[in-house]
């Protein structure tokens, strides 16, 4: 179960349905919750149920969001 690289310290995102191992950097949708945390909308690849579960941000993706949160001029809240 090894993703594109992308690291998951906290237990992985599993699909409801299906019990497949989800991979938040395929997200579909991602609603930043705090600098570290944010909430994932992902479609299971094989039953394509849609899950949604807050995680940690993986190290890949935080550099996106911090981009974003710059763009928009959003307090993060951690500087
Ligand atoms: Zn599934």
């Amino acid at each position: 179960m090894q993703g594109k690289g992308c690291e998951m310290k906290s237990s992985p995102m599993v699909c409801p349905n299906c019990g497949t191992v989800l991979d938040v950097c395929a997200y579909q949708a991602m609603l930043v919750i705090s600098c570290d945390l944010a909430l994932f909308t992902v479609e299971c690849p094989k039953c394509n149920t849609i899950a949604s579960s807050i995680k940690p941000i993986p190290g890949q993706l935080q550099e996106e969001v911090h981009l974003a949160a710059r763009e928009v001029g959003a307090g993060m809240g951690c500087e």
